[in-house]
This record gives structure tokens, C-alpha cells and sequence, in this order.
């Protein structure tokens, strides 16, 4: 899987003017048919390196990284994921794979620079997921990223169980049980937190019974309250794809609901001290003054402006020369894409809504502010 800083890295890598291949491949869609998405990379790859115009030791160049692709797919690869991202630049010793949990469109751009935006477009950590199942001596915790379920730990602790006793031997029997539980309970939510300093994870779901559900709820650091998405009736012993099931359903609607709430905060406009930006002009402003926190686009939605090949800046429809450096600017049909490769190299992150959110109105960009 990919992260942020490996994004990044890959968005200030420098070929040294030599061309780099980028080639993105949805896996998934061919069912991890071999023969299906190797036939249909070759295709792709073969129209990229066309289109591209080059010639002599580039094309060369180009055409060994084609090979090289070629080869992964048929050695290597065996469909062992459901998206592939491949950078790939001999001259300039770039040689780069990332599995990932999810299937992109089919694609090869050839560069002087990574083509970074379809992973851009699914990392995005604030979509990770921590899931607990709880009772009273165990506890299983997975991440959710992706549609992706991990299980990554499980804690068991020594709880006393049960003497058949009377009387008040029994009360103070309890009373020490109850101590155990609320000690692992503890232990849970500790590793919980040890787990999201670690990692990050943007929103917790609890599964348990109602009892355990409330009772770890309460034990959990403040922070890891606060980001509760839900809780799901499933137990320890649950199977995983049940637990997987009922994850999904939550996490689902609760990126629906965020999608929702920032579209809405940004087309609320409460006017001065709002902290959001919306339409082109005002939104590249912000990002060129590094005062984006996120910036918000419409998926699949296309945005026309023009485009500053010399400093990536982006301008709206019309615009003769860049604010920044004054060069001379190009109109391109898209500007989505370099919009949010800018946002990432102003360290602000990139948020997708789903269309007829509003946003469309208004450019179909925004972006909620640091200051
Ligand atoms: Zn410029």
C-alpha cells in the first residue's frame, strides 16, 4: 500500500529530464484474469509511449521500461492485488510498485515527472479505520482502510472466572471480577491509543456487547471518543467477513455523511471567519498562500483553466499570463488534476465528494482554510 510521504516523494522526484513511466492498472475489473490485464497493459502502454512523440535513446529508454512492466505483470505479479501503480524510469533509477487495496482506471502517462493523482486520490488517512470487538477478557483489533480489513492485534487477559460460591464470598468475588474486566477493558483502550499514535486512524468503531460496548466506550482516551463512527453487534468469535460487513456499512455511511457536511460548510458561506474558500480563483489563491487545509474537488467533474507549465500554478478560463512568475499560461480542460497535485505540494490534503453535492456550481472546487 502507499502512503502520503511516499506520494510526496514521488511528487519531488527529479528524472533529470528523462521520461518516467507511470502506469496504473485496475485489477480487480479483470478479476485477476492474467491473460485478460496483461494483453490490455500492453495496449495501453504501447498507446502512452505513441502519444508520447518521442524518439532515438528516449524511445529506447521508454520502450525497456514498457518491457520491464511486461515482465513484472507475467513473473511476478500473479494479481495479487486489486490495483497496481507502477513508476518506472531506468535512466533515472526509478523503479517503483505499489499493490493496492482498491482498482483504479486503466492508465499510462509518460513524463518527465511521476503521474501521481489516481493514488492522490485514494489515500486518504483520514479514511482508516480502527475496528475493536470487545468482551470481558478479549479483544480483536483490525484497521478498515480501503475496504481493506487487517487484524492486527489481539489481547487477551487473565479474568477470573466463575466459583459457584454463596453469600457474601461471592459479592466480594464479583467486585474482583469487575476489577479484571475494567483493567483489560483499560488495557484495550490503551492499545487502542498507543495504536493511533502510531498509525493514525481517522474514526473508531466498537463491537461488543451493549454492556462492553458502553463500558470500553467510557475507559477510551477523549480523543478516540470524539471519533466513534458507530458500533456493530459483532463478537470475538464473530466470523471476519461478518465483521468486515458490518464495518463497511458504517464506514460507508459515514463518508457519505462527511462528503455531505463539507459540501454544505463550504456552500454555507457564514461569511468573514467562515475558514473556507470556494470557485477556481479564490481557491488557487489560498493554495498558492499556503493556507489550505484541505482542498475539496468533485470527483470525476472537470474544471477548464489554464495551466502555468513553468510553475504548475493554475488560473482561471481566460487568464493570458501566471500571477506568480508571469509566464505565458496554456488552457487545458482539466485543471482537477494539477489542482490537486499543488495542494499536496502546499502540504494540504485532497478531499474527493461525490457529485451533485452543490459544489458544481461553484467551479466544482473549495477548500476549507488553516488561517
Ligand atoms: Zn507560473
Amino acid at each position: 500500500m502507499i502512503n502520503r510521504k511516499q506520494i510526496i516523494d514521488l511528487l519531488h522526484f527529479r528524472s533529470g529530464s528523462h521520461q518516467v513511466l507511470s502506469f496504473y492498472m485496475g485489477i480487480g475489473v479483470y478479476k485477476a484474469q492474467r491473460k485478460a490485464y496483461e494483453i490490455e497493459a500492453k495496449d495501453i502502454m504501447k498507446k502512452a509511449v505513441a502519444e508520447a512523440g518521442l524518439s532515438g535513446e528516449e524511445r529506447e529508454h521508454v520502450e525497456e521500461d514498457v518491457h520491464r512492466i511486461q515482465n513484472f505483470l507475467t513473473m511476478d505479479f500473479k494479481g495479487r492485488a486489486k490495483g497496481l501503480a507502477i513508476f518506472a524510469s531506468k535512466p533515472a533509477g526509478l523503479w517503483q510498485v505499489f499493490r493496492l487495496p482498491v482498482t483504479v482506471p486503466d492508465r499510462c502517462v509518460v513524463d518527465q515527472m511521476p503521474f501521481v493523482l489516481p493514488v492522490l486520490k485514494i489515500v486518504d488517512e483520514g479514511r482508516r479505520y480502527c475496528v475493536v470487538i470487545a468482551d470481558k477478557e478479549k479483544a480483536r483489533l483490525f484497521t478498515v482502510y480501503l475496504g481493506e480489513i487487517l487484524e492486527r492485534e489481539d489481547i487477551l487477559d487473565d479474568v477470573p472466572g466463575w466459583h459457584k460460591q454463596g453469600g457474601l464470598a461471592q459479592a466480594r468475588f464479583q467486585r474482583h471480577i469487575e476489577d479484571h474486566v475494567n483493567r483489560h477493558l483499560k488495557h484495550v483502550a490503551d492499545t487502542m491509543f498507543g495504536f493511533y499514535k502510531a498509525e493514525g486512524f481517522g474514526h473508531v468503531i466498537i463491537g461488543g456487547s451493549q454492556e462492553v460496548r458502553t463500558r470500553l466506550n467510557r475507559v477510551l482516551h477523549s480523543y478516540l471518543q470524539s471519533i466513534v463512527a458507530g458500533y456493530i453487534s459483532a463478537d470475538v468469535t464473530s466470523n471476519i467477513n461478518d465483521i468486515t460487513d458490518a464495518a463497511r456499512k458504517i464506514e460507508q455511511e459515514t463518508e457519505e455523511r462527511k462528503a455531505k457536511e463539507i459540501a454544505e460548510r463550504l456552500l454555507a458561506r457564514s461569511g468573514r471567519g467562515d475558514m473556507t474558500v470556494t470557485g477556481l480563483k479564490n481557491t488557487v489563491a489560498a493554495l498558492q498562500e499556503g493556507r489550505v487545509h484541505t482542498l475539496v474537488l468533485v470527483d470525476n467533474f472537470e474544471i477548464g483553466g489554464c495551466l502555468c507549465g513553468d510553475c504548475g500554478s493554475v488560473e482561471v478560463m481566460g487568464s493570458k499570463d501566471c500571477a506568480y512568475c508571469k509566464k505565458k499560461l496554456s488552457k487545458i480542460g482539466d485543471v482537477s488534476e494539477h489542482l490537486a497535485v499543488l495542494a499536496v505540494e502546499h502540504d494540504a490534503e485532497v478531499k474527493y465528494v461525490q457529485p451533485k453535492s452543490g459544489l458544481e456550481e461553484v467551479d466544482g472546487v473549495g477548500a476549507i482554510l488553516r488561517w
